[in-house]
């Protein structure tokens, strides 16, 4: 039985906020809210720190890693990460040290190794299987979890950090920015990518909206977390040809934080949009949708 608990907004501390709704993925249940100040949107109450890390440790490659299973492919993709801090000419000029955070069985450091040889790479990584093939290919396990002092246990410096679709499953995201913040070496970025939630590519109710995403960002509340964090914001890409429904940020050190921006207009736009998704999802056009994935999903051709 998974224990929860109570949080208040991680961007403007306030605890006031508009319920959104109570379906996700898997029907596991869930509440989505909104903070009608600064506009984020998280689960509240959410499923306490250690029955995410109960989860995150035994479970959750099952759910949603399940190429991990399987034989890898052998053939060559291009790597986003690698395609965008190319194209955007955003690679530092030197780089030593690469942190992945959530790095899974490490597809990304394998990627980036191809890239710099000479470097070294590290991973913080909660799940023990892929903890297991992180250390057979050769990567150094900073930490299993995030949100111990890992930061001040080691003295790395790194050059590249990455957080592919990790921030929005963190307890603290602020906290965990912070620590990256501090672990950064100069001239180091730091590359994020997450789910933009004004441009869902699923239905919200059946797969956008899940147990494991305790937060849901946008372009407004993502800037706004980095700049309190103590990042300045080097690039924002805001969908692209690797993945419409994704949002990136590639962030370096600034001289101090920045309080965040506080609009009304950024709880709106959030607030409408999922109420119009979630209104239209309802409607007839949706449902045969769902339906449809629903049995590709039970007949396993999905
Ligand atoms: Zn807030």
């Amino acid at each position: 039985m998974k224990k929860t608990h109570s949080v208040q907004c991680n961007l403007c501390n306030k605890n006031q906020t508009e319920h959104i709704s109570n379906k996700g993925q898997f029907d596991i249940p869930l509440d989505v809210v909104i903070c009608t100040n600064c506009g984020l949107s998280y689960l509240n109450p959410r499923w306490n720190k250690q029955s995410y890390m109960e989860f995150y440790a035994n479970e959750y490659d099952s759910f949603y890693r399940p190429e991990i299973y399987k034989k890898r492919t052998t053939r060559e993709e291009v790597n986003p990460i690698i395609d965008r801090l190319t194209s955007y000419n955003l690679f530092p000029h030197e780089i030593n040290n690469v942190l992945d955070i959530g790095s899974g069985e490490g597809r990304n450091l394998s990627a980036l190794q191809n890239e710099f040889n000479g470097a070294s790479f590290f991973a913080i990584e909660p799940s023990k299987q892929s903890q297991s093939l992180l250390e057979k290919a050769g990567y150094k396990l900073v930490s299993s979890d995030v949100d111990s002092d890992w930061d001040q246990a080691n003295e790395t410096k790194y050059d590249i950090v990455i957080m592919r679709h990790v921030l929005e499953h963190f307890l603290d995201p602020l906290n965990i920015l912070t620590k990256v913040r501090n672990v950064l070496a100069d001239g180091g970025i730091l590359y994020i990518a997450v789910p933009n939630c004004l441009k869902p590519t699923s239905n919200l109710e059946l797969s956008w909206f899940r147990i494991v995403h305790t937060y849901y960002f946008n372009k407004f509340t993502l800037e706004n977390l980095v700049q309190k964090a103590g990042f300045k914001i080097d690039k924002i890409i805001d969908g692209d040809s690797h993945n419409k429904g994704e949002l990136v940020v590639v962030v370096s050190a600034a001289n101090k934080p920045i309080a965040p921006q506080i609009k009304s207009e950024h709880f709106k736009i959030q607030r409408d949009f999922f109420v119009d998704r979630l209104k239209e999802e309802k409607s007839f056009k949706f449902k045969i949708k769902k339906l449809t994935s629903g049995f590709k999903r039970k007949l396993g051709i999905q």
